[in-house]
């Protein structure tokens, strides 16, 4: 969840930007001009308080998880708040299963911590506070309840499946503890969506949003862990075809149609001076097709090198939405890896696990 847009800050605590997504604002502003406009007479001011309540649990909620994991090194970038709940984007959280136990455990912790003691608040004061100081307390602590019970169901993307991973990864590979809380999370998510059909729609859209998370999950925890220890060395393409900055665009055309390759590196006198994709090509119109490749070609390169983890290239390719990167050793085009090479990889790899 790294590339969550259209996100505006609020504020930093520990260090850490918290961010409202426009999607969240956009709700917000509905509900709050319901209330303004009176539609459901009486219900305004609760209904505002009720949003900023479940706005403050959700951000202590990710904060929560933030602390924790920054305590073990991981980097924080920023926590993202949505209508769904929140997001902490945050580098990969450590494949040891008692960390992720404890980061993964901590939201919900404190979410009935604070319900706890919100009860105690108004056993104890009940005669000081007010009637409407009472409701509030009352309610913050039910909000909390809710989503930290919610966040315990044992399914991904809530905490609550990262919680059951680790426990099973406590017992067996990290890939198969993963596959296995999939599936639980996955038949969860069909259950649910069965009752939604006789109790309530919105149980449908919940179990389709976790079925979608797990499967996510899983493939990612898969892709990563397949490839951990593979080198772009030992998957790209080594005979490279390459163009030339005088080749003319027809020409490119003709490989990309022989070779099925639609990416080339562009050399001049032994450098690589830049790439042509099928994205470059595929703009110039056919008058044009004569014209040399340097007119057309990108120059800004963005490379790897032979000893550089396959996982780490595939999250640049990914990051930069590009489908290939050259191969670079000391300045020299040694290979060419893409998407398709390190798909293939994952393939072959996920054969010699087995099931
Ligand atoms: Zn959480």
């Amino acid at each position: 969840m790294k590339n969550v847009k259209y996100s505006l800050k609020l504020f930093t605590v520990f260090g850490i930007p918290i961010e409202l997504h426009v999607s969240f604002l956009i709700l917000m502003l509905f509900i709050y001009a319901v209330a303004a406009l009176n539609l459901f007479p009486g219900i305004n001011l609760l209904l505002a308080v009720l949003i900023t309540l479940v706005f403050v649990t959700v951000v202590i909620h990710e904060l929560s998880h933030s602390y924790v994991a920054q305590r073990y090194g991981v980097k924080i970038e920023r926590i993202v708040l949505l209508p769904i709940g929140g997001v902490s984007a945050m580098e990969e959280i450590p494949k040891d299963p008692g960390q992720e136990f404890r980061i993964a455990v901590a939201g919900p912790a404190t979410n009935f911590v604070i319900a706890g003691v919100c009860y105690i608040l108004v056993f104890l004061g009940a005669s000081h506070l007010s009637g409407t100081l009472q409701d509030a307390i009352y309610y913050f602590a039910l909000v909390n309840l809710i989503l930290g019970g919610f966040n315990m169901l044992p399914a991904f993307p809530m905490d609550g499946g990262r919680v059951l991973r680790a426990y099973l990864a406590g017992r067996m590979s990290y890939v198969r503890a993963t596959r296995l809380a999939a599936n639980i999370g996955k038949q969860l998510a069909i259950i649910m969506a069965i009752v939604g059909v006789f109790y309530n729609i919105f149980l449908i859209l919940i179990a389709v949003f976790i079925y979608i998370g797990a499967e996510q999950e899983y493939r990612t925890i898969m892709v990563s862990t397949l490839l951990e220890g593979i080198t772009v060395g030992n998957v790209m393409t080594r005979d490279v075809q390459t163009v030339t900055p005088e080749t003319p665009i027809s020409e490119v055309l003709n490989l990309m149609f022989q070779k099925k390759h639609m990416g080339y590196p562009v050399v001049e006198n032994g450098n690589l001076v830049g790439i042509l994709t099928f994205h470059d090509v595929s703009g110039v119109v056919p008058d044009r097709r004569s014209e040399a490749v340097r007119l057309f070609m990108t120059r800004d390169i963005i490379s790897t090198y032979p000893e550089e983890p396959v996982a780490d290239a595939l999250e640049r390719l990914n990051k930069k939405q590009i489908g290939r990167l050259p191969v670079l050793s000391e300045g020299v085009l040694v290979g060419i890896i893409s998407k398709t090479d390190i798909l293939r990889a994952v393939e072959v790899m996920n054969l010699k696990i087995g099931e």
